[in-house]
């Protein structure tokens, strides 16, 4: 175990392109086999969240603390917990952020595409009705 490769992660803002509201975010490693994995801490001020985006190779969602809002196209907003983990699919069109009055943080881990080099596709940002059509609401 490399114990100084885990103690270099540095907080950085979430870029503003990809996220809405106060988000941090660390680098934790990146696995190199078979395509890069990238495994990040997401810190989401209350209310803040992703932009609409999918990865083409999906994406696992580990709840650390706080209550997630995860949005899938198509589909009311459901709220996760902490220790709850979520599997997006390949190419799902999707969101994440935390609950209006609560900081979250999660683990994300996902993978570059093989061919693209690309871990995720960006779209537009999540706008306040998407953002508040909670399943059974
Ligand atoms: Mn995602």
């Amino acid at each position: 175990m490399k114990i100084n490769e885990l103690t270099k992660a540095k907080s950085s803002p979430g870029p503003t392109d990809w996220f809405t509201g106060n988000t941090w975010m660390e680098h934790l490693g990146t696995l190199s086999t078979p395509a890069p994995t990238k495994v990040i801490r997401v810190t989401f001020a209350p209310g803040a969240r992703t932009a609409w985006h999918s990865h083409p190779q999906g994406q696992v969602l580990h709840i650390l603390g706080g209550v997630a809002r995860i949005g899938r196209e198509g589909e009311p907003v459901r709220e996760a917990h902490a220790g709850d983990t979520v599997e997006i699919l390949p190419g799902e069109r999707h969101w994440h952020g935390a609950a209006p009055e609560l900081v979250m943080v999660h683990l994300a881990v996902y993978a570059e595409d093989a061919d693209a080099g690309l871990a995720t596709v960006w779209e537009e940002q999540v706008g306040q009705r998407d953002y508040e059509a909670l399943a059974g609401a």
